[in-house]
């Protein structure tokens, strides 16, 4: 059976069940507007799948600035010189094309969730009946004195959302003078993807070794050691880039002197590098802070999970980066599309009048390149847990390589080719 058919007749058998007319609300699913409030893993993926779940039935709208997509998964190799951002983008027609999605190409400039409207940048507002939003992150400039003001210098970069700071960062790099220093700051977690920026430091490093071999990368990290993958990522420092990488846990960057290039720390001595790559707080993208979605500390969204709708607004759904994540839940492109499959069947259950899945699973797996060949990665299962209405990792089922290999790195360009297709494809 295909699975087209295998959604109609499951539609119709549950529906039956619940004892209600299909017809009628097969009906709302169809008079339903759905907008998606970014093109990112969350949004693009969510838009395509509630096409896919409903037998393309669903009325989805898809809202996003930019003309492509950049991934930020496979960005560090860009930074690091073995690729380039063409080999990162992907367009987004083939949503409109394949898969019957309206395109809009602006920003949401703000959310009235009483009168149920969006209005864009250009001006004009639009009714929904289900919103999902999946900006992603903002990052809070005041966590770190002086940052905004050395961004707008062009001295320090973040390069945490993929595009032209990309490869602004890289030609920073590749500019550095002989023997200089590339400084990465880490704030406290939780921040957008728990291994990239200890996998950025080998980028840098692998770049350095064939180009500045004088070079060095300084790690300025926040939180009490490596977040993720510590012992892999340790091993390579000392091993592939020995003398070259260190790394300084406790290390809170506060403050920025842009004409002098000097980061102050929280405790320790100020330190001063060549180029500053420096990563201040995150939260959850500004349209979540600005209608009131982001209820945990002002930070980030809490949602439900069986359908992750927001606790603060009805029929507005919240996936990726902007939520507050369960226990050990990484803010991952994989999660957030993983995210928004859970929402979009929710939302065509909900709209269907069918049960929605009491017990959704997530899957995640994070490859991280080590050189421009070899790959390490950590994969775990989240499975929903009733009583705590949260996801608990499944006991057992995580996975961590024990070294790093070159096998892990076709691995790494399948996922990569594989989440793109299922995203945007
Ligand atoms: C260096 C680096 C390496 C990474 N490596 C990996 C990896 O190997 N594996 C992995 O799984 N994850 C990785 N990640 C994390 C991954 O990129 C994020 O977790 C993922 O992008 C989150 O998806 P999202 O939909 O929440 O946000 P995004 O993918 O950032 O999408 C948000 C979208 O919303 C749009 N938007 C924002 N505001 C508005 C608005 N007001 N109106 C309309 N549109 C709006 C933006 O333009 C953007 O396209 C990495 C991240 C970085 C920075």
């Amino acid at each position: 059976m295909d699975r087209r058919h295998f959604i109609g007749q499951s539609a119709a058998a549950v529906g039956l069940l619940a004892g209600l007319s299909s017809q009628t609300k097969a009906a709302n699913l169809q008079k339903a507007e759905i907008l998606v409030i970014g093109g990112g893993y969350g949004g693009a993926t969510a838009a395509k799948y509630l096409r896919l779940f409903s037998n393309n039935t669903a009325r989805v709208t898809l809202i996003e600035p930019n003309t492509s997509f950049i991934s930020c998964p496979m960005s560090n190799l860009v930074i690091g010189g073995s690729r380039t951002i063409a080999e990162i983008t992907s367009p987004y027609d083939t949503l409109s094309k394949r898969h019957g999605i309206k395109i809009i190409q602006d920003s949401v400039s703000s959310m009235d969730p009483d009168k149920k409207t969006v209005t864009l940048a250009s001006g004009k507002t639009l009714r929904y009946d289900k919103a999902i939003v999946s900006p992603g992150i903002s990052m809070n400039f005041k966590s770190v004195e002086g940052l905004a003001q050395a961004n707008k210098d062009g001295v320090t970069l973040q390069a945490w959302k993929a595009g032209p700071e990309t490869v602004a960062l890289h030609k920073q790099l590749a500019a550095m003078r002989e023997g200089g220093t590339f400084a990465i700051s880490i704030p406290e977690a939780p921040y957008r993807c728990p291994p990239g920026p200890y996998e950025r430091a080998c980028q840098v490093a692998n770049y350095l070794q064939q180009n500045n071999p004088k070079g060095k990368v300084l790690i300025l990290d926040a939180n009490q050691d490596v977040v993720s993958k510590g012992a892999l990522f340790k091993k390579v420092w000392a091993e592939q880039y020995a003398g070259m990488i260190e790394y300084r846990p406790k290390s809170n960057v506060i403050g920025v002197d842009a004409k002098t290039k000097t980061l102050k720390l929280e405790v320790e001595d100020d330190v001063k590098a060549d180029v500053l790559n420096i990563l201040p707080q995150m939260a959850a993208g500004e349209i979540a802070i600005k209608t009131g979605l982001a209820n945990s500390n002002g930070r980030w969204a809490n949602v439900n999970f069986l359908n992750f709708e927001s606790t603060a607004r009805k029929d507005i759904h919240v996936l990726g980066d902007a939520i507050q994540v369960a226990p050990l839940m990484p803010k991952s492109g994989h999660m957030a599309n993983q995210h928004a499959k859970v929402a979009a069947a929710a939302i065509v259950a909900e709209l269907n009048g069918w049960e929605i899945n009491p017990a959704p699973v997530l899957t995640n797996t994070c490859y991280s390149f080590v050189n421009n060949r070899e790959v390490v990665h950590v994969a775990s299962v989240h499975q929903y847990n009733a009583a705590e209405k949260t996801f608990k990792t499944v006991p057992g089922s995580g996975g961590l390589s024990p070294a790093p290999s070159i096998l892990e790195g076709i691995y790494a360009w399948g996922w990569a080719h594989n989440i793109w297709a299922d995203s945007l494809g």
